[in-house]
């Protein structure tokens, strides 16, 4: 099948799209640059390197004509949206439409990267199903929100099929070390490059940890079925700040101890998700445990550093 990949440069999308080439598909890879790598991009694929809310963009699908569209492209940094809302609205909502409209005109199938804990924020029930009200108070959660009424609402109006994956806090390889978010890289970067890594607060908070290979099937699954919905897509475990910490330590430099910094503005508490819908609909559900998954992670973190040239 032919699919347009949006954010395929970056760390998901080039994972999917590299699933979607060993399996055959025919890939087009549409990415600005702005945050992901061109070397990422799988040179099976094609990429058109090109913004999301470009008329560009839209007039691709249309010509294109792909059966579906995985959507990852996005303005993903939480604190960004909070101080440039409107920035965060232009991407993640204006240019989210401008290709969901062409998804509608084509009758492409839309799969789209929503996100879990931006949605429920600190929630009531924990593990956290999807009929949780989803209130969320940055305007990346509301935009990530708004897009999947949107989704409901093509599918009311125009028949559009769609799933929006509700990732928990996706890990592994090509994870950027140098976000906001992604506490496994940005420890792996600091540990291997000898920096005390930060944890903001007491590092008791939790959050639902999973594995990207994980994520990759998942969108797979959503590809290929004609199921349409909201779907939460984690572990349903909670695992805190500081045991991340020592399982990547522990790989990469035993006996490190971390730094304590202010806790952020914002930060959730705790957060996991129940992913028992998307087991009962998709057939889906993580086969990669966290330890593994670390292990694996700071291995590749530390070959890729050692890949790199040294500076002179
Ligand atoms: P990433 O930054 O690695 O990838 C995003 C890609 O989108 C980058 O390659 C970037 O160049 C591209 N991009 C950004 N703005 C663009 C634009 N205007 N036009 C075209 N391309 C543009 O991020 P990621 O962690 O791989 O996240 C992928 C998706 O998953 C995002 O939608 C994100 O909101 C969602 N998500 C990620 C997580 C996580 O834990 N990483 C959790 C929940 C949701």
């Amino acid at each position: 099948m032919r699919v347009v990949v949006t954010g395929a440069a970056g760390f998901i999308g080039s994972h999917v799209a590299d699933a979607l080439v060993a399996r055959g598909d025919q890939v087009i890879a549409l990415d600005d640059l702005s945050g992901g790598r061109r070397e990422n991009v799988n040179r099976g694929a094609e990429l058109v390197q090109l913004d999301i809310r470009d008329p560009a963009a839209a007039h691709l699908i249309r010509d294109r004509r792909p059966q579906a569209v995985v959507h990852h492209a996005a303005q993903i940094s939480v604190s960004r949206s909070v101080r440039e809302p409107a920035f965060d609205h232009d991407v993640n909502v204006s240019g989210s439409l401008n290709l969901l409209e062409a998804a509608r005109e084509t009758g492409a199938r839309f799969v789209f990267a929503s996100t879990g804990g931006a949605l429920y924020g600190d929630a009531e029930v924990l593990p956290t199903p999807e009929t949780h009200p989803a209130w969320p108070v940055s305007p990346y959660g509301i935009s990530k929100l708004a897009i999947e009424h949107y989704l409901h609402g093509y599918r009311a109006q125009y028949g559009l099929s769609y799933a929006a994956l509700r990732y928990a806090n996706v890990y592994g390889p090509r994870q950027d070390a140098h976000g906001e978010a992604g506490v496994v890289a940005i420890f792996a970067l600091a540990l291997l490059e000898g920096r005390p890594a930060t944890i903001h607060g007491s590092g008791n908070d939790t959050r639902d940890y999973i594995q990207v290979g994980d994520v990759v099937r998942a969108n797979l699954l959503a590809l290929d079925s004609a199921e349409c919905g909201h779907f939460n897509v984690g572990t349903g475990v909670q695992t805190s700040t500081n045991r991340v910490f020592e399982l990547v330590r522990d790989e990469l430099r035993p006996g490190a101890e971390a730094r304590h910094g202010p806790p952020r503005a914002g930060d959730l508490r705790a957060s996991a998700l129940d992913c028992s819908l998307i087991e009962r609909v998709l057939g889906w559900r993580p086969e990669v445990g966290l330890e593994p998954g670390l292990r694996e992670t700071a291995i590749w973190f530390r070959a890729s550093l050692e890949a790199r040239p040294a500076r002179s």
